[in-house]
């Protein structure tokens, strides 16, 4: 590692080095004049910071870049640097080289904590200067290195797929790239590499990788850009839940390699469950205040805004102590999330009810809440024993279908109990047995909860047959049938976050047809759109299932990060620009005229004419070649 113009690391030299004489070369951190003659200072590469004294006569600023040789020797102890790891010696009587100048900075690059991130984002090169950048990217690049290993002693095979591709059906937006040899026709950039890695399947590859770039086009939040990297794998004869003990392997090596700690065993829930006892098909179990099911507390009631499908209820142990106003604002909110109110009730001791506090629980307890009234003795004191109440608590109950209930709460849940991202640990959890439809679209048709190549549940393939035969009657489908319908999807999930999500995959004809048939796709649809995967299954397509989860959010959350952008290195900001590279950026007129295209304005108005000003379509093979 060390080179010909450096004998060591700033950050790497101890006591053991006493007496040495030493070259490191590096950026000046900090500099401090200490008497007449010299002056102190710091100097940081990629290893850390030491300290240097140097001659004062030499002009040295932040950010120079430097040679500095001299004598490792003791800092005089009252100096010495408890917060440093080099903090007890110093190089002495140095020699200093100036091989960089540097205008000064725009920000502090040692302790950034209020820099602007899109200056920081700007200026990513000093940026990655900073240890904590520095850091990340060293535990994202050693997260990929352990997954490699991991992968590597599984026998699976590094596959690279193309970039510019036909548009995958993950469903995300695509981004789409202009042809210059086609004009009028496109690329799109992977979603991801789902129908090559299917192909690989059937190409007797058996068992694909790769940490493959992925770019979808979607409104960009704290755990989303663009571009994100996923582990994506497949595996040919083996079963969802053998994907899933290899995934499980492959981010339990990333985490110790980082953590130290190898994770507990990761437990697995349906989705079902998840959504029951959550609200939330990605459940943060770093705490509890889990939902309970009240509905049948109010079949008989008086209350109108009970008489729902469901009636779903969540209890804050002490969380009695909001204000009223709070609590206005997170009904709100649970509004803004689709209920139609948001009952609560405060608990407290009945002996010494609070004004307005009707009495419960045999006079044990006492609730407040605008609603008391509404509800009998029975309602209340069975709502009290179900969630478990004590004195000091708050209850919040939604009335709602299940699922809106469910996930009303499940927000609510997440709004009022989850920590900090660094706090609360580690909790990976599978949720396994997604539906296979998410709802029924605009056009009336079921809409497919994953890509269609996903298998349906074993147990519900009869169902999907028989609901694939009424609808190509002419027999349309009945939509809660269908919205039962499981599918064998599962997904990875961190504390809250989706890592991943994969499938077993349709490998046989007649039922891959039937999901056509559900959702709609026409046979010359389906053949335009995935015609060449269809194709391929026609000779002897394996069984196989996969996965992929995303590198930048298990990096991140290794890292402690709330923003995936904290650990890439150059990262997009929230609009999709890129306040570096000024990305995306206008491109040439000859370069339009290349590719045959023109920019047209909202008003339909031609902003740069091409050629002939004629906009060329789709212009097919044969003609090109002829
Ligand atoms: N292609 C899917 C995705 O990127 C993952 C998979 O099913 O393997 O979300």
């Amino acid at each position: 590692m060390i080179t010909g113009m450096r004998t060591d690391y700033c950050g790497r030299l101890s006591r053991a080095d006493i007496g040495r004489n030493v070259t490191v070369c590096g950026w000046v951190s900090r500099r401090r004049e200490h008497g007449e003659h010299l002056a102190f200072v710091d100097l940081r590469d990629r290893t850390g910071i030491v300290q240097c004294v140097v001659d004062h006569a030499h002009d040295l600023r932040s950010e120079y870049v430097l040679a500095v040789t001299g004598t490792v020797r003791e800092r005089p102890a009252d100096t010495a640097n408890p917060d440093l790891a080099t903090g007890e010696i110093e190089i002495g009587d140095a020699t200093v080289e100036v091989l960089s100048r540097s205008e000064p900075p725009p920000f502090q690059i040692d302790g950034r904590s209020d820099v602007d991130e899109m200056l920081r984002i700007r200026h990513r090169y000093l940026d990655l200067r900073n240890p904590r950048m520095h850091s990340n990217l060293v535990k994202r690049a050693r997260v990929n290195a352990a997954i490699r290993r991991s992968m590597e002693a599984a026998e699976f095979i590094e596959v690279e797929t193309p970039t510019l591709v036909a548009s995958t059906p993950e469903g995300a937006r695509d981004f789409v790239v202009p042809s210059r040899l086609h004009q009028g026709r496109f690329y799109a950039l992977p979603q991801s590499p789902q129908l090559f890695k299917q192909l690989c399947m059937v190409g007797g590859i058996d068992r694909y990788y790769q940490i493959a770039r992925c770019l979808r086009d979607e409104d960009l939040r704290a755990d989303r850009q663009f571009e994100f990297t996923q582990l994506d794998l497949e595996m040919s004869f083996a079963t969802g839940a053998e994907v899933r003990a290899v995934i499980s392997t492959a981010v339990a090596e990333a985490v110790e390699e980082i953590t130290g700690v190898r994770p507990a065993a990761m437990p697995e829930i349906t989705w079902h469950e998840a959504i029951d006892r959550y609200g939330s098909d990605k459940p943060d179990l770093r705490f509890g205040l889990e939902l309970v099911e009240l509905s049948d507390l109010f079949t008989e009631t008086g209350f109108n805004a009970f008489k729902a499908p469901a009636v779903r209820g969540l209890r804050v142990p002490s969380g009695g102590d909001i204000s009223r106003n709070a609590v206005d604002d997170l009904t709100k909110q649970c509004q803004r999330w689709g209920a139609k109110g948001l009952v609560w009730m405060r608990v407290s001791a009945g002996e010494s009810p609070l004004d307005g506090a009707r009495s419960a629980a045999g006079g044990r307890l006492a609730v407040t809440s605008p609603v008391a009234k509404f509800m009998s003795d029975a309602e209340i004191d069975g709502v009290l024993e179900r969630l478990g109440a004590e004195p000091g608590d708050m209850c919040y109950l939604v009335a709602d279908t299940w699922r809106r209930a469910s996930g009303v709460l499940g927000l609510l849940r997440l709004e009022l109990g989850r920590p900090p991202v660094n706090e609360g640990g580690l909790h990976f959890l599978w949720v396994v047995d997604f539906p296979l439809f998410d709802d029924v679209n605009a056009d009336g048709l079921p809409a497919p909860a994953h890509h269609p190549f996903t298998m349906p549940h074993t147990d519900d393939l009869e169902t999907v047959a028989a609901a694939s035969t009424r609808m190509a009657a002419g027999g349309g489908f009945d939509a809660d049938t269908l919205l039962e319908v499981r599918s064998q999807a599962y997904d990875l999930v961190l504390n809250g976050w989706e890592l991943g999500s994969g499938s077993v995959r349709i490998h046989r004809g007649d039922i891959q047809q039937q999901i056509f048939d559900l959702l709609g796709i026409e046979p010359a649809a389906a053949q335009e759109r995935f015609g060449f995967l269809l194709d391929a299954f026609r000779f002897g397509a394996p069984p196989h299932a996969g996965f992929a989860f995303g590198i930048d959010r298990l990096a991140a959350l290794l890292c402690g990060e709330e923003n995936i952008r904290e650990v890439i290195a150059f990262p997009k900001s929230q609009s999709g620009a890129d306040p570096l590279t000024n990305a995306p950026s206008p491109i040439s007129d000859v370069q339009l005229d290349e590719l045959g295209l023109a920019i047209v304005a909202g008003d339909g108005e031609l902003k740069h004419s091409v050629g002939d000003g004629e906009l060329k379509h789709s212009v097919n093979d044969e003609e090109d070649e002829s």
